[in-house]
């Protein structure tokens, strides 16, 4: 079950990958988690990264691309994948059809959650994330127990500084000139499927769940 999820910033893509990955056992890989990571630990990649991602702009493809060809040849990414903010450009795509005919396999499904960006906005600009075990909270559709503290691990919660108004607003100019067009071109190979991702966070997850259901069984009868 090798799946893409694309859809706008807020669209909800980390969220649901992650509660899906948990139920059936295969990895949530997420660029943007990855380049966090590399920006906390302060690799040569994550001082690359920092100047382009807070100011909500993309880090170059060929950057992108190696991160993920080094983890979807991991163990762990065998039986399949969520990748969640790759690719984010049609280079991107074209590059990951390539890495996997090299690897002697290929996507399953292309999922698009669609939400609009009235509801994008509220969402990022109201959203918390907690520093060390990086659970999601929203200051009104998801608050903590206690402000500013994670009511998973009791780690501090801090804002992304690319949700701040103005890198917002840049993240959906280049979702707009250049992460949009990948619905087409992926709808153009058949692989794509549109979900709501606009309504409450519990209904979208029904409808994965359903089209992942229906892969998990497909794959054990084959
Ligand atoms: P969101 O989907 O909420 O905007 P992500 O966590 O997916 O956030 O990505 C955050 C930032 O990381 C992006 O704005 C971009 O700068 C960088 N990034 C993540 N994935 C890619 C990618 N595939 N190509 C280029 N830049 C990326």
């Amino acid at each position: 079950m090798n799946i893409v999820f694309l859809g706008p910033p807020g669209a909800g893509k980390g969220t649901q990958a992650v509660d899906l990955s948990r139920q059936f056992g295969i990895p949530h890989i997420s660029t943007g988690d990855m380049l966090r990571e590399a920006i906390k630990t302060g690799t040569e990649l994550g001082r690359l990264a920092r100047s382009y991602i807070d100011d909500g702009n993309l880090v170059p493809d060929q950057v992108a691309v190696d991160i993920i060809k080094e983890r979807l040849r991991k163990e762990d990414a065998r039986a399949g994948y969520i990748l969640d903010g790759f690719p984010r450009t049609i280079p991107q795509a074209e590059m990951l059809e390539e890495l996997l005919q090299e690897m002697g396999t290929a996507l399953d499904r292309a999922i698009y959650l669609e939400a609009s960006e009235k509801v994008i906005v509220e969402r990022l600009s109201g959203r918390w994330i907690c520093r060390e075990c990086g659970k999601v909270f929203h200051i009104v559709n998801m608050p903590p127990r206690a402000d500013g503290i994670c009511d998973a691990c009791g780690g501090e919660l801090y804002q992304r500084p690319d949700d701040q108004p103005a890198a917002i607003r840049q993240r959906l100019q280049v979702y707009r000139e250049k992460t949009a067009d990948l619905i087409r071109w992926y709808a153009d190979r058949g692989l794509l499927l549109r979900v709501p991702a606009d309504i409450a966070r519990e209904e979208t997850y029904k409808k994965l769940q359903e089209i992942f259901s229906r892969y998990k069984v497909a794959n054990e009868v084959s």
